[in-house]
């Protein structure tokens, strides 16, 4: 068999080591320490958030940041529905009830004009929802700026998901710096990575704060074990945290070799009539995690998304539907839901293709060949 071609694989520049080795010579292996503080420093500078609370993952943060806008039982929370359950779980951790809205076709995320009639119609029977969390699916920018404005004029926070968005911005402005708090992930698949890991970020010094106390079993300041509310054990580790610091070293290198990837996918497949690309809207710049293609079957002599997936798998390529939607998932079928057809069609013909960082030419080449070869 030959070797595999991963969707996402982890890649490490050198330096992550050096921070790693420094927490085993002074005995830092503790879910806190100086190169989690470094990683949080690094964090915030890079996005131009005030604060950054490094955690044991993006799941953790979407919780702890549901928890700190003071979603509760009962409560509803607008989410959007095209993502990785990692966005939506957390609302039922806490026994509040999802609200999926669904995408649009320009970016693929949260669509402004659903989520707004959605708050209306919600209205009409007295609910209102305690927070939104709108995704930057595959590092493409939501349309944030209108998602920001809908949640001033009906003062409902945002927690923005930026999970797959580290290194992308709209506006010049970094994703991981809008709505009330943001969360990034470090997991092995993502742009850069912790091994596993997470962060929520924000501007008040007091909310992240408060995400370290309940991140670290809501102890209080006491010389004993004292406790008055619920925590979590959800800090991050030092050394993982050190593998973090090394990788904030490379993140802008990994940023342009991903989109290199998607530039040449786009530059040699985009003849194929059948295909579709992701362009980014104006002033949009994505991190280009995933690189992704649409299949139109109708034109696709036959081929749907299915058949290139299969065919890639025969030569242990890796690729991957779209994500499925959580209003399609078993475990969510009983939730609200707003839809308009967008997410059900990007599941349907949407492929994620390999998009390492550190994947080489002749395995970029090979791909293209053989899909190339297909539609010959
Ligand atoms: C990866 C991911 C998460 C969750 O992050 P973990 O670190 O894996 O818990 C949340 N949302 C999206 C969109 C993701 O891709």
């Amino acid at each position: 068999m030959s070797k595999k071609i991963w969707l996402s694989a982890p890649h490490m520049g050198g330096e992550e080591i050096k921070f790693v080795t420094t927490a085993f010579e002074t005995n830092w292996i503790a879910p806190l320490g100086p190169n989690v503080n470094g990683f949080e420093n690094d964090l915030v500078s890079y996005t131009h958030r005030k604060h950054a609370a490094a955690l044991t993952s993006g799941t953790a943060a979407i919780h702890l940041g549901l928890t700190l806008v003071g979603v509760s039982q009962g409560d509803y929370v607008l989410c959007q529905s095209f993502t990785f359950c990692g966005s939506a779980n957390p609302i039922k951790y806490l026994g509040a009830k999802p609200v999926f809205i669904d995408s649009e076709m320009e970016t693929w995320n949260m669509d402004p004009v659903l989520l707004e009639k959605a708050i209306v119609d919600l209205a009409k029977k007295n609910i209102k929802p305690k927070a939104m969390i709108p995704v930057h699916l595959y590092g493409m920018p939501a349309k944030i700026q209108q998602i920001e404005a809908i949640s001033a004029k009906y003062e409902i926070p945002i927690i923005e998901d930026a999970a797959e968005a580290l290194g992308s911005t709209y506006k010049g402005k970094n994703c991981g710096n809008f709505g009330d708090l943001s969360v990034l992930s470090f997991n092995g698949n993502k742009i850069i990575t912790t091994s596993g890991g997470g962060a929520l970020l924000g501007n008040n010094a007091k909310v992240i704060e408060k995400a370290r106390f309940l991140a670290t079993q809501a102890r209080d300041n006491a010389p004993h074990y004292e406790h008055s509310e619920i925590g979590y054990n959800y800090r991050l580790s030092n050394i993982s945290a050190g593998i973090g610091r090394g990788q904030m070293i490379v993140l802008d290198e990994r940023v342009a070799q991903r989109r290199a990837i998607y530039k040449r996918y786009e530059r040699e497949l985009e003849h194929i009539e059948a295909f579709t690309f992701l362009d980014e809207p104006s002033e949009t710049f994505s991190n280009r995690w995933l690189s992704a293609i649409l299949v139109n079957p109708s034109n696709s002599k036959g081929l749907d998304r299915e058949a290139i997936r299969l065919k890639l798998e025969t030569l242990n390529i890796e690729s991957r539907p779209l994500w499925k939607p959580m209003h399609m998932q078993p475990v969510f079928k009983n939730e609200l839901v707003y839809t308009n057809g967008v997410s059900e069609l990007l599941f349907a013909n949407g492929l994620c293709l390999p998009s390492a960082s550190n994947m080489s030419e002749e395995d970029q080449t090979l791909v293209i060949d053989t899909i190339k070869g297909m539609f010959a």
